[in-house]
């Protein structure tokens, strides 16, 4: 399933040029083209799905396993201190490429990626609307 129009639909096939760093029937593995930090890749796959909600389950698993590997090997290649797995989905969450992908973010001590919240409180009232309401 592909969708006209798609940047990462086009990526994926091949149509349009991206540093591919893997590539299998299901993914392929770019480098971003505005990377956070050096090494930031995408896991894209080759199928088109908006998001997370979407995405078949049989490809969900897939991509995490490919993240595990990955970044199991980029570790050592980069040289980078940490791993940050991102998934965005719709635009209240910065999602601006609506094709599912994986961001993930080589980290090295000291730098400057501003990934983080600010730590709130969970209060009694949320917590118990939101237990009543998954019933
Ligand atoms: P998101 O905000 O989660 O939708 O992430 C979209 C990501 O795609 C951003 O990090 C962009 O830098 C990246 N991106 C957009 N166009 C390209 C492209 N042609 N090649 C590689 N990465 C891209
Ligand atoms: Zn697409």
């Amino acid at each position: 399933m592909k969708e006209e129009n798609c940047i990462f639909c086009k990526i994926a096939a091949g149509e349009i040029p991206s540093t591919a760093l893997y590539e299998d029937d299901d993914f392929r593995v770019i480098l971003d083209v505005g990377p956070a930090s050096k090494g930031h890749a995408l896991i894209i796959p080759k199928d088109h799905y908006r998001n997370l909600y979407d995405l078949d389950d049989e490809l969900a698993s897939k991509a995490l396993l490919l993240a595990k590997r990955m970044t199991v090997k980029l570790k050592d290649v980069l040289e980078c201190d940490g791993y940050n797995i991102i998934q965005n989905n719709e635009e209240a969450a910065g999602q601006t490429v609506f094709h599912f992908h994986m961001h993930m973010i080589p980290r090295y001590h000291g730098d400057k990626v501003g990934i983080g919240w600010h730590m709130g409180e969970l209060k009694e009232k949320e917590k118990e609307e939101i237990l009543n309401k998954l019933k």
